[in-house]
């Protein structure tokens, strides 16, 4: 269930505004971030390599003006002052030999790369290395530089401020995108959901519209957006469509009524015939099947009129609480002569009381069709069972038989106005009596399944809203 309310969610329109919406923001934050973190970087290097210079010209000065033993005792002096774990100093002539050191005990590993003296000695200039020394946690600046004549000076500094500093700023920026991602999420759904709430107002419009609220119409809040423009442009097109379909109908409704009063007449007509009561006469008996095809032919379209007028009554507000069970029972007592007189088995599970919001006459016709169709369909010595239950909220009425069955093929147009399947032909009917269970039962706000298998028989199940006792 809360599966599937995710997968739900990750498919609305929202969501995916969304989402976007925090994709570019990230990729747009870790960039920018990205190109901060790098400015900063090179600014930082290059205080420290111009710190590095600086003391290689201090050392050039102190060297010139006031002599080596000068220049020696100054780099211990200035090590200590800032540090021996920090920084150390190792004079060397242009072989590498050392000449002197300031406390080198934190710094064992730190050698000495020939080339950088070499380029030192060819340019007369300064070289940088970073390096990553075994024993020390931190990489480490170096600069060779020629401070006098034949006077080398290696300085190390280790970048271990450096390194805590991007640290520190790494786990601040860290943090710091998660909040904003997160927070411009937030914001993002809302905005989002808050743009898209029209489109939501519609499709739930649609919905009730296509379950037969044919007056329902879109609230128009904030007129003049995009998307008040589109709910009033799918108000316009329904209030059309209601105007069209309301025409037809009448139409068809008009034609219907009219048809059956000249219907009405040729039947009368037949019957005065009839009346005139002469044996053997073949009028007589054209009579009699005029009768019995006007007769057929009013039926079926009363049929079509009760399917029009249950259809307009589409989810109708029933005011009235309907009890199914007395329904049920004297739909059975109709039936049972008939089934008597077939050899079938009739059962009631149905017992106690099932209310539900209806209009009663509707409702008896429903059941009434369900029973005939499953007597006309089964043969002799089977069974036809009639069961009520409540589940969700909903009463269910099942009608089984164990009569022929209906094919795979036949299933999904049985409730298709006219349709018969193939091999109930030898029996009477017009395919009018399941679509008109079914606008009953959609005008009740519930629905109507079918399963069978051919030659075992059919089930049909009706689901209807629950109503409390009166
Ligand atoms: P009809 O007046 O022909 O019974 P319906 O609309 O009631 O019209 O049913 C449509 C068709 O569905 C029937 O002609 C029949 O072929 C099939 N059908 C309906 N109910 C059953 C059933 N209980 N068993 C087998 N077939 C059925």
């Amino acid at each position: 269930m809360c599966l599937e309310k995710i997968l739900k969610i990750r498919r609305t329109l929202a969501f995916r505004v969304t989402l976007w919406y925090a994709i570019v923001f990230s990729i747009s934050s870790i960039g920018a971030f990205f190109i901060f973190y790098m400015i900063m970087k090179n600014i930082i290097n290059d205080r420290i390599d111009q710190e590095l210079l600086n003391d290689l010209a201090e050392f050039s000065s102190i060297s010139k003006l006031k002599g080596d033993e000068s220049l020696k005792s100054e780099l211990i002096i200035e090590a200590e002052s800032d540090g021996v774990e920090k920084v150390f100093f190792r004079l060397l002539d242009p072989a590498g030999k050392e000449m002197a050191t300031s406390d080198m005990s934190s710094w064992r590993s730190a050698g000495i790369g020939r080339s950088a003296l070499e380029q030192v000695m060819q340019s007369q200039n300064h070289v940088f290395e970073t390096l990553s020394l075994p024993d020390r946690p931190y990489n480490v600046r170096i600069v060779y530089g020629a401070i006098g004549p034949g006077k080398i000076l290696q300085i190390g500094l280790s970048l271990e401020e450096e390194a805590r500093f991007f640290g520190v700023f790494r786990e601040v920026f860290i943090l710091g995108i998660t909040t904003i991602v997160v927070f411009s999420g937030v914001i993002g759904w809302l905005m989002a959901k808050g743009a898209l709430i029209g489109v939501e107002e519609i499709t739930n419009t649609a919905i009730e519209i296509s379950q037969g609220a044919f007056e329902t119409r879109v609230q128009v809040k904030a007129k003049g957006g995009e998307i008040a423009q589109l709910a009033e442009a799918f108000n316009r097109m329904l209030d059309r469509i209601q105007e069209l379909v309301k025409g037809l109908k009448e139409l068809t409704e008009n034609i219907a009524h009219d048809v059956k009063t000249p219907i009405t007449r040729i039947r009368g007509l037949a019957e005065s015939e009839l009346s005139k009561g002469k044996p053997n006469d073949l009028f007589q008996s054209f009579a009699a099947d005029i009768i019995e095809e006007c007769d057929s032919l009013l039926q079926m379209i009363n049929t079509m009129l009760a399917i029009s007028e249950a259809e307009a009554g589409i989810s109708g507000i029933f005011q009235k609480q309907v009890d199914l069970i007395p329904i049920i029972r004297k739909a059975l007592e109709l039936f049972r002569p008939l089934a008597e007189e077939k050899g079938i088995h009739l059962v009631s599970q149905a017992s106690g009381s099932a209310y539900v919001w209806g209009d009663i006459h509707r409702l008896q016709r429903m059941i009434v069709n369900l029973l005939e169709n499953a007597i006309k369909f089964t043969h002799f010595g089977g069974s036809v069972t009639v069961s009520i239950n409540e589940e969700n909220e909903q009463i269910l009425i099942a009608v089984h038989d164990t009569g022929i069955g209906i094919s795979k093929d036949d299933l999904p147009h049985i409730f298709k106005r006219l349709y018969r399947c193939d091999a109930s032909r030898s029996e009477p009917g017009f395919g009018l009596g399941l679509s008109l269970a079914q606008a009953i039962v959609k005008s009740h706000g519930g629905d109507i399944k079918a399963e069978s298998t051919p030659g075992k028989g059919s089930t049909f199940t009706v689901s209807l809203p629950w109503a409390p006792k009166p």
